[in-house]
C-alpha cells in the first residue's frame, strides 16, 4: 500500500492540487493520511474540504479546523490568525461545517497514530525538538507517529540508547521506517515555514517501508491574489512566497 501524507493545507487551494497532481507522477496512491489544518489562513476553505473529503482521507482535525467550527477559542492564535478563522467561520458552508465537527482529534491506523500535534495534546502541542519529541514518544501507544502544526518536515527517532534524534526531512534521502519508536512529519502543504516556499508532503510505502518526502512548486500568486481580494490580513499573504 502507498499513502499520501498530507498535512496544514490551510485552504490553499493551489498548492493541494499541485501535491495530488505530484504524488500521482510517482505512481498510485491507496489512501491519504491528512494530518489536519485543512483550513485557516487560506482563501479556499470550502474546496479544499471538498477535495479531501471526495478523496475519502483519513483526517484528523488541526487547532484551525477546531477554531473555526467553535470548538477551539482564538486566544490561542495570534491577532492575524484569528482574523483569518473570523473570515474562514464566516465562510464555511454548513456542510463543510459538518465534516470538520465530524473529524476526530486522533486516529490509528497499521503501526501509526495520526495526530495534528502530539499524542498528549493533540490539536495543540507542537513537536518541535528532541525534547518535545522524547516526551511525545512517552505517550505513544502505537510504534509510529504522523504529525503536523509545526509546518517543518522533520523525522525524530528512537535511538539505540533510548535518546531521541532530529532527522531533516529532504527529498533525495529515501527514508527507512526502521524498527525504533519514529514520528514523522510531512511538512506543510499550504504554508511551509522552512523557507522553502513549495508544497510539502510525503509518501509512506508499506511494502518497501519507506518514506519519500516531497516539495512541489506551485502558482503562489494565484493564491496570494485570492487572499487579498478575500481581506485576508498581508502578512499571511506574504509569508506564502518566503516560506516562512
Ligand atoms: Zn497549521
Amino acid at each position: 500500500m502507498r499513502y499520501l501524507w498530507l498535512a496544514d493545507i490551510h485552504a490553499n487551494l493551489e498548492a493541494l492540487t499541485a501535491v495530488l497532481d505530484d504524488a500521482h507522477l510517482h505512481g498510485d496512491i491507496d489512501e491519504m493520511w491528512c494530518l489536519g489544518d485543512i483550513v485557516g489562513y487560506g482563501p479556499n476553505p470550502n474546496e479544499c474540504i471538498e477535495v479531501i473529503s471526495r478523496y475519502g482521507a483519513l483526517c484528523v482535525a488541526g487547532n484551525h479546523d477546531l477554531a473555526a467550527i467553535g470548538k477551539l477559542s482564538t486566544s490561542f492564535f495570534n491577532p492575524e490568525a484569528a482574523l483569518a478563522i473570523g473570515w474562514t467561520a464566516a465562510t464555511l458552508k454548513a456542510e463543510h461545517r459538518s465534516y470538520l465537527l465530524a473529524l476526530p482529534l486522533g486516529l490509528e491506523r497499521e503501526e501509526f497514530t495520526l495526530v495534528h500535534g502530539s499524542p498528549r495534546e493533540p490539536a495543540l502541542e507542537y513537536i518541535i525538538s528532541v525534547g518535545s519529541a522524547r516526551e511525545a514518544v512517552s505517550y505513544l501507544k502505537t510504534r509510529f507517529a504522523v504529525v503536523g502544526h509545526t509546518h517543518l518536515p522533520l523525522i525524530f527517532r528512537e535511538q539505540e540508547g533510548g535518546g531521541v534524534a532530529c532527522v531533516s526531512a529532504t527529498p533525495e534521502v529515501v527514508q527507512v521506517v526502521g524498527e525504533h519508536r519514529a514520528i514523522f512529519n510531512p511538512g506543510a502543504a499550504g504554508q511551509p515555514r522552512d523557507g522553502d516556499p513549495r508544497a510539502s508532503y510525503a509518501i509512506y510505502d508499506s511494502e518497501a517501508q519507506t518514506v519519500r518526502f516531497f516539495r512541489v512548486p506551485y502558482d503562489v500568486s494565484t493564491t496570494q491574489l485570492k487572499m487579498v481580494r478575500c481581506n485576508l490580513p498581508l502578512s499571511l499573504v506574504t509569508r506564502l512566497e518566503q516560506g516562512r
